[in-house]
């Protein structure tokens, strides 16, 4: 799609040129900037002000070296990152993600739809996110430690309670969370909530763990809900088998589904007698081992090397959870051939821009990450109320606060498609609600 609006385009080019060799960053733009072309044209004071063109450029771009030493005496040297990207209605906040693929266009990417996604919890957090090409697989304990205390050695100058905090994202979970915490509280002789999904004996909330994948299952409830539909019964096919895939499967299947595959970045498993969730956390949580090796509890479930194959599987729901760009359009066409007529994003940008299009233009319901994964990040603002109140929730008070804040996303990324004239598009209602609560606050405060 072009735009016919001559400002959106420039602001599109210039991102262009200005980011270059990014071409994640300009996807994430270029699908936010093409919702809200119906926006722009109504409101010429957010030309007047640049907003547009100050909501695609970070507020600042933290990048540094992160030397440790292996367990046989090497020095290591990976990068960090952590980028600061809009703070307009709150302290910055988003993940942090370990991964080789991670480099400053990733970043970039996940920052700027943070920025969204933290705007449609209705809670108050700005957007932010970071990581390192650091690859915690086959590392031992000890080495993502030393690892961790070297990131937090530089990123703990540039966080804070009230200024950033951040979370876990791929390659992140409570080990590093812990990690990281310990060397922040050593640096700063600090006990604050700097970051968040800590463990339970030091701050951590109840249901962090669970939330994203619970929410995303409590988004796509609703929109089933909204369009005559429910989960029960249902055949549930979910890419990735980490934190989001795993709370997934387990809110899915409490919800009447039958979840019938799981994936890593190797390939997947498909078991017909919906999958044994005891059996993968086993494998994923405690021996952080492949899934192939489901194999070794049901032997009549079957694995498939190469992890694209898995959306060949006929479904009726599919809910990405592993990574961006993980549906194709090929990919996309051959679900929709299958009967395949809900999608719920778990990961961040998983499907292409060709890819939404297909689903789009097939009536598939369609729930976009930012809206439908955000439970994850709405948890996090809630352990930080609890760490600021110095209290804590039960695991059912957060559970129904996460429910609460889905719904609402829902609601008001459904009636902003429908006042845009957009009716059912959640692509484009859950970018134009994202963005007029940003824009507003950044008009409220001039140009800064
Ligand atoms: P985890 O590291 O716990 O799990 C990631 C899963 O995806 C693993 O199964 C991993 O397989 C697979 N995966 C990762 N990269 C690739 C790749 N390049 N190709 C194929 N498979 C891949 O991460 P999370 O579950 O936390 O995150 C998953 C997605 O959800 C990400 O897009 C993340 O940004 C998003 N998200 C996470 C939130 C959270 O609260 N954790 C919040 C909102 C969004 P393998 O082990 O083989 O690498």
């Amino acid at each position: 799609m072009s735009f016919k609006n001559e400002y959106l385009k420039e602001v599109m080019d210039r991102v262009i040129a200005r980011n270059a060799g990014e071409p994640e960053f300009h996807q994430a733009v270029r699908e936010v900037l093409e919702s809200i072309e119906p926006v722009i044209d109504a409101h010429p004071e957010y030309v007047k002000m640049g907003i547009v063109d100050s909501i695609v450029e970070p507020e600042r771009i933290i990048k540094f070296r992160v030397p440790w030493v292996d367990d046989n005496g090497k020095v290591q040297i990976n990068r960090g990152f952590r980028i600061q990207f809009n703070s307009a209605i709150g302290p910055y906040k988003g993940g942090l993600r370990f991964h080789p693929s991670v480099y400053e266009g990733i970043i970039k990417f996940l920052g700027f739809e943070q920025i969204f996604k933290n705007s449609l919890t209705g809670l108050p957090i700005g957007g932010g996110k970071g990581g390192s090409d650091f690859d915690p697989k086959g590392k031992s304990d000890m080495e993502v430690m030393r690892f961790c205390q070297s990131f937090m050695t530089e990123l703990s100058k540039h966080i804070g309670a009230d200024t950033d905090v951040p979370a876990g994202d791929i390659g992140v979970g409570g080990r590093e969370i812990g990690y990281m915490f310990g060397q922040y509280k050593r640096l700063r002789n600090e006990f604050t909530g700097v970051l968040t999904g800590k463990g339970l004996t030091y701050g951590g909330s109840l249901a962090r763990t669970e939330a994203t994948g619970f929410g995303l299952c409590y988004f796509v409830d609703e929109m089933l809900k909204d369009n005559g539909k429910s989960f029960e019964g249902q055949t549930v096919v979910i890419s990735g088998s980490g934190n989001v895939a795993i709370y997934a499967a387990q809110k899915a299947t409490e919800l009447g589904g039958k979840v019938v595959a799981l994936s890593d970045s190797n390939g997947y498993i498909y078991d017909k007698n919906g999958i044994d969730l005891d059996a993968v956390k086993q494998i994923k949580e405690v021996e952080r081992k492949r899934i192939k090796e489901y194999l070794n509890y049901h032997k009549d479930a079957q694995y498939t090397e190469g992890c694209s194959g898995i959306w060949s599987i006929k479904c009726d729901i599919a809910l990405p959870c592993a990574t961006q760009n993980e549906i194709d359009e090929k990919s996309a066409k051959t679900l929709v051939a299958n009967g395949c007529y809900a999608v719920g994003e778990g990961a961040n940008m998983p499907s292409t821009l060709e890819a939404t299009k297909v689903f789009l233009d097939n009536g598939v319901l369609f729930a976009p990450a930012k809206a439908a994964n955000a439970g994850g990040v709405a948890t996090s603002a809630l352990e930080m109320s609890q760490n600021s109140m110095r209290y804590s929730w039960t695991f059912e008070e957060v559970d129904a606060k996460l429910k609460g804040i889905m719904q609402n996303i829902y609601k008001n990324a459904s009636s902003a498609a429908a006042e845009y004239g957009m009716k059912g598009n959640l692509v484009a209602g859950a970018n134009i609600a994202g963005f007029l609560k940003v824009a507003n606050a950044m008009l409220a405060h001039g140009i800064v």
